[in-house]
């Protein structure tokens, strides 16, 4: 082993990069958490090219002096804090000195900045972690940050970037994370010049989340807020039936800083407990403010996780501040007396008669789910549902005529516990008197037993059905089937359907208005982040248009970078299939069970999911001959 030696700077510069730069949206957190401390009321982002090519943030805050530029972009200097004690009362997002020195190493950097004290501002330029130029430059009070060619000098982080639609998500969502922590400023965000987010400043949250992700959520959130000492717990929770499949949907903020934090977010999982199925997460977007010193922020180096000194407590500050909300059962006739008296919520245009009307909604909700599940087991399985698997068109794309005209207003059965629509027939509160009358139902071929699986006879011996698994393996290779010989065969919609996406989404979809065509899935822009689907694909007419095209979307945001067309094919595919299945825990009618088992028989591997997990599993005669001791 040689001897030890003192790395140079430009070493130590990229192995601190690599902790704070991961990604472009690493740059697009340090640089707008650099204006928010500078005081700024407006932030203006712009990214192309995913922020791989260039990545622009302008602020209005107070600007850096020309003679200290180049201290900014040293390592381990920082105008935030003097001395180690500092450390226990930090009041700033930043406070390590490293982020501009970070990416000046593994980019071009420009910065142009001006304080208001000065007439002329100052440009420096970096390449590369080496300090081009200097020069006096003209520019409005405030500070413009340009990095271009990110990882230039680190090929190999340079390879781990993903697509642009993928690097695009990640930089969205952070840019929404901090204007969710801070709505009182100005935020925009464009790529390719193209406007994604565009956010006023308001000194109301509910406002930014309805501009972030749509006034039917924001109108559906519950507030909560509390106080335990000098700890204020503040902000909303979504209506169950707003929970989605991941966790992205739940921001907590520390005095202004987004964070992770295990431990709450299992808090919050526990205040939805019995609310929610396993596969479902919560949407919350919650705030603490806290002194500084209660917590420790000198743990992480992007400084997402944190250290509180009463971790337990938190925890059932959290949690008790949601249950109450929800199950306490007179929060019926409890108006959130600690909300309003919140600045931030008074100015909220809350209507108590529809919070009234939520809150009682959740109740039921609760309360109903039991007697509907003693009910479906007492029904056993004979009530009529409304899922059209017989109804579905064959693998060869059948005339489209019997189709739905429009699937608006089609009730959507996303989540099997989800409050029963009262559009839909009694597919969730089966009764006695609902059922068939037994000489009308066709012969069941297989019995659904737990609403997932069906159990049926084989010719040697007893086959056990994951009815979920099948329908999804038999709608896939239909799919494929269809798009091996062009373009997925697409339904009109009589009526347009405006769809409302969260911007991003939007910008995707739009991106991607070609392949989605191939798919069946015609949209325009609507204005907004709305968009229009004109019309989707015929094979999947169960599923609402919009689910489908989020699905889809979600599924173009997760591919690799360069992936080759029919990977990324196979995967849309995959998720469409997915969506439009019958779930776990729908019940079938007879029709329907039987329009599975006929399906089944058409389809390759109908033996297995498109994703490999076991369809059916099947028990030979001999084998439970075995069991028996019958041999
Ligand atoms: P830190 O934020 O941890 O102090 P940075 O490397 O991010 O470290 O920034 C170094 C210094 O540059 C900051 O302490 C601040 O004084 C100055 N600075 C960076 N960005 C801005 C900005 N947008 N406006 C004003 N000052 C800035
Ligand atoms: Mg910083």
């Amino acid at each position: 082993m040689p001897g030890i030696k003192r790395l140079p700077q430009s070493v130590i510069n990229k192995i601190a990069a690599g902790e704070v730069i991961e990604r472009p949206a690493s740059v697009v957190k340090e640089l707008m958490e650099n204006s928010l401390d500078a005081g700024a009321s407006r932030i203006d982002v712009a990214v192309e090219k995913g922020g791989v090519d260039l990545i622009r943030v302008a602020d209005n805050g107070c600007g850096i002096p020309a003679d200290e530029l180049e201290l900014a972009v040293a390592s381990h200097a920082t105008s935030k804090i003097e001395t180690a004690d500092d450390l226990f009362h930090v009041r700033t997002l930043g406070f390590r000195g490293e982020a501009l020195a970070s990416i000046a190493e593994v980019t071009h950097l420009r910065i142009r900045s001006r304080t208001a004290d000065s007439d002329v501002g100052a440009e420096l330029f970096v390449e590369g972690g080496i300090i081009r130029q200097i020069v006096p430059c003209g520019c409005p009070v405030g500070t413009v940050v340009e990095v271009r060619n990110l990882f230039f000098n680190t090929p190999v982080r340079r390879k781990f970037l993903r697509s642009t639609t993928t690097e695009l998500a990640h930089i969205s969502e952070t840019v929404a994370r901090i204007a969710l922590a801070h709505p009182q400023v100005h935020i925009t965000l464009t790529h390719n010049d193209r406007p994604v987010l565009q956010l006023p400043g308001t000194d109301n949250l509910l406002e930014r989340i309805a501009a972030l992700y749509g006034r039917e959520l924001a109108e559906g959130l519950i507030p909560v807020s509390s106080e335990d000492g000098p700890v204020r717990l503040f902000g909303y929770v979504a209506h169950p039936r707003f929970a989605r499949r991941h966790a992205k949907m739940q921001f907590l903020f520390l005095n202004g800083r987004p964070i992770r934090d295990r431990n709450l977010q299992h808090a919050l999982n526990e205040a939805y407990r019995g609310l929610l199925t396993v596969d479902r997460q919560p949407i919350a977007f919650l705030t603490l403010t806290m002194p500084p010193e209660l917590v420790d922020v000198n743990v992480h180096p992007t400084k997402q996780e944190v250290r509180f000194l009463d971790g337990g407590r938190l925890y059932g500050q959290l949690l008790g501040t949601i249950r109450k909300e929800f199950l306490t059962t007179d929060l019926t006739t409890r108006l959130p007396a600690g909300a309003e008296s919140d600045q931030q919520s008074a100015n909220a245009p809350h209507d108590p008669q529809q919070e009234l009307a939520i809150r009682r909604q959740i109740v039921d909700w609760a309360k109903g789910e039991l007697d509907r599940q003693r009910a479906a087991i007492q029904a056993a399985g004979v009530s009529p549902s409304s899922h059209p698997i017989s109804e579905a068109p064959s693998p060869r794309g059948a005339s489209p005529a019997n189709a739905h005209p429009t699937v608006r207003g089609e009730p959507q059965t996303e989540s099997p516990l989800e409050p029963p629509q009262t559009t839909a027939p009694p597919l969730g509160r089966p009764s006695p008197q609902g059922r068939l009358p037994i000489d009308q139902s066709p012969p069941i071929r297989a019995l659904q037993v737990h609403n997932r699986y069906l159990v049926t006879e084989s010719e040697d011996g007893v086959v056990v059905i994951d009815q979920h698994a099948l329908h999804e393996r038999i709608l896939y290779e239909q799919l494929r089937q269809n798009i091996a010989q062009g373009p997925l065969p697409s339904q009109q919609l009589l009526i347009p359907e405006p769809v409302d996406l969260t911007p991003v989404e939007a910008t995707l979809a739009l991106e991607n208005r070609e392949l989605l065509a191939e798919l069946g899935l015609t949209v325009e822009p609507f204005g907004g982040s709305t968009v229009l689907v004109h019309s989707y694909p015929a094979l999947l007419r169960t599923i609402a248009p919009g689910e489908l095209l989020r699905a889809v979307i979600a599924a173009l945001g997760e591919s690799p970078r360069d992936v080759d067309r029919t990977m990324l094919l196979e995967k849309v595919l995959h998720s469409m299939a997915c969506k439009a299945a019958v779930k776990a825990g729908e019940q079938l009618n007879p029709d329907e069970i039987n329009a599975l088992l006929e399906q089944s028989r058409q389809v390759l591997h109908s033996h297995h999911c498109p994703h490999g997990r076991p369809a059916m599993l099947v028990f030979t005669r001999e084998e439970l001959d075995r069991y028996f001791h019958r041999t």
